[in-house]
């Protein structure tokens, strides 16, 4: 039987989630001998433009030129496999989306009018092609790729997960350090698969795997943390971290950005 084409692409991001595939030195080279490797950036030189089964991207869409390299891929792949919060919801990146354009920017960091740059606001892949799967991480467990692969080989997908990390944290019997210790933890909306990583080692969860896709809650969490004590902007600033491009977390913060307005306005 014809091993399945596969080809690993980066776009705007830090490449952390290819090294990953690159760090699991145990199962990498016995996994890859099941692929013809077409491409893969961070692994070697050889490349070869040809039709793939599977093509891996990480990275966000940021500029022009990755939106035309995601549609070439999604053009030539049978299944698209996005990689890292980058290429889910734009991570860190889609912080700056809603805010102010690049060229105001570029103005009021660098004082230039210079407009250069062929930049669009960073999304995910799915706001621009269709998507199979979803694997998250800031960046990806190799334990989620590994199973992602071996699955994709039986022909199937692998099961996403749909819960929060609180529930890792209760399944490791780690001490809430939200309840306990009043630390800003934002566990309770980011998606599990890390087995509580942070928690359990008495940190706080930032939140590096996002926002749970349609369950997150973030007013919830914006009360917890005001009762808490912390500063509503912190607790924004915290949320849009990795979910800036979230839809709970986009209308919150445009919520209060208006009534912040509203109050300046009739000060
Ligand atoms: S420590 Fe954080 S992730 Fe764990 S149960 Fe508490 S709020 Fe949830
Ligand atoms: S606990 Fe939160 S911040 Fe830590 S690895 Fe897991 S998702 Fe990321």
């Amino acid at each position: 039987m014809a091993k399945p084409k596969l080809g690993i692409f980066s776009l705007t991001g830090c490449g952390g989630d290819q090294l990953m595939i690159l760090n699991m030195e145990n199962e990498l080279l016995d996994l890859l001998s099941y692929f013809e490797i077409k491409d893969f950036q961070e692994g070697s030189s050889y490349h070869e433009d040809v039709e793939l089964d599977i093509a891996l991207v990480e990275g966000s869409v940021s500029t022009e030129t990755d939106l035309k390299r995601l549609k070439e891929i999604r053009e030539k792949s049978k299944t698209l496999i996005a990689l890292g919060d980058c290429a889910i919801g734009g991570c860190v990146q889609a912080m700056r989306n809603g805010q102010m354009s690049m060229a105001e920017r570029m103005k009021k960091v660098y004082g230039v009018e210079e407009d250069y740059y062929d930049v669009l606001e960073p999304k995910g892949l799915s706001a621009h092609v269709k998507v199979d799967l979803e694997i998250p991480g800031c960046p990806i467990e190799k334990t989620e790729i590994f199973r992602a692969i071996t699955s994709l080989l039986h022909g199937d997908l692998p099961e996403t997960i749909d819960y929060p990390v609180c529930v890792e944290c209760k399944l490791n019997g780690y001490p809430c350090v939200l309840v306990e210790k009043g630390m800003p933890c934002l566990g309770p909306l980011t998606t599990a698969g890390c087995d509580a990583r942070c928690p359990g080692l008495g940190l706080d969860c930032i939140g590096c795997r996002g926002p749970i896709p349609d369950e997150a809650n973030a007013a919830a969490e914006l009360d917890v943390l005001l009762e808490k004590g912390y500063d509503e902007k912190y607790i924004i600033n915290r949320l849009r971290f990795f979910g800036g491009n979230f839809e709970d977390i986009q209308k919150l913060t445009k919520k209060i950005s208006e009534r912040r307005n509203k109050t300046e306005g009739n000060e």
